[in-house]
């Protein structure tokens, strides 16, 4: 069974190992991430400890800032496409905006 990602560090399945933990009549797998030592939650088999890692719940406000990341990065790749697009001419497009910048100095 492929495992996911760590959540915490972003390692992959290479990782990751199956640990038994506890004594041999309470005996419990858990997998570890060898990068971060990070632990998932123990089972009574390494199937259920994998199954158990792979269902770990993403909270949703990490969920919010893992979209809200991807969506900062994409303004960037699109800023960098059109300064890239329009590379020379942007004397014209500094002197435009210079009248703002000084009235925002005066501001100051
Ligand atoms: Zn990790």
């Amino acid at each position: 069974m492929p495992l996911k990602p760590c959540p915490f560090c972003n390692s992959d399945d290479d990782a990751l190992d199956i640990f038994p933990e506890g004594t041999v009549p309470g005996l419990r797998f858990v997998v570890v991430c060898s990068t971060c030592r990070m632990r998932g939650p123990g089972a009574a088999t390494a199937e259920a400890a994998m199954r158990s890692w792979n269902a770990r719940h993403t909270p949703p406000e990490v969920a919010a800032l893992v979209e809200a990341a991807a969506l900062v990065e994409a303004c960037r790749e699109a800023i960098r496409f059109w300064q890239n697009a329009i590379y020379p001419p942007m004397e014209p497009i500094e002197a435009a905006l210079a009248p703002f910048q000084e009235a925002d100095d005066a501001e100051a």
